[in-house]
């Protein structure tokens, strides 16, 4: 079995894993494998983590680059930023997801408001509060 510890390089760039071999001895893998760049989600708050970052604005700024004016509705964070096209594609499929959610949780608003606007009717009829003359 190998032991394996990791931990963080100073300028956060790389990994140094320290390795114990079998036989004791002790190497360093420096491994750039694990982190690369880092990839920072637009929907997410650099400021307060909130999962919430909306788009205000955006507008192509050359072939591949959105520049994007974001909210956070959470605590009012805002930037103007030029985004890479991979980064705002991955973004407009989260906010794809939270549209999908919203639409999913207004249906079953929407059907939990008619089913109780159907009792509220059925008792009214039941109690004889709904004449010909409402129709
Ligand atoms: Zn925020």
């Amino acid at each position: 079995m190998q032991e394996f510890e990791n931990s963080p390089a100073p300028d956060h760039n790389q990994y140094v894993r320290k390795v114990v071999l079998p036989s004791g001895k002790t190497i360093e893998v420096i491994s750039f494998e694990d982190v690369g760049p880092v990839e920072t989600d637009i929907h997410v708050c650099p400021e307060c983590t909130s999962q919430l970052v909306y788009p205000l604005t955006w507008e192509e700024a050359d072939r591949s680059r959105w520049e994007v004016s974001l909210r956070c509705p959470n605590c009012e964070w805002n930037v103007t930023d030029i985004f890479e096209e991979e980064a705002i594609q991955r973004f407009d499929e989260t906010l794809d997801r939270g549209t999908e959610a919203l639409v999913a949780d207004l249906r079953q608003l929407t059907r939990a408001n008619m089913e109780e606007a159907i009792e509220r009717f059925v008792t009214a009829l039941a109690a004889g509060h709904v004449l010909p003359e409402d129709f």
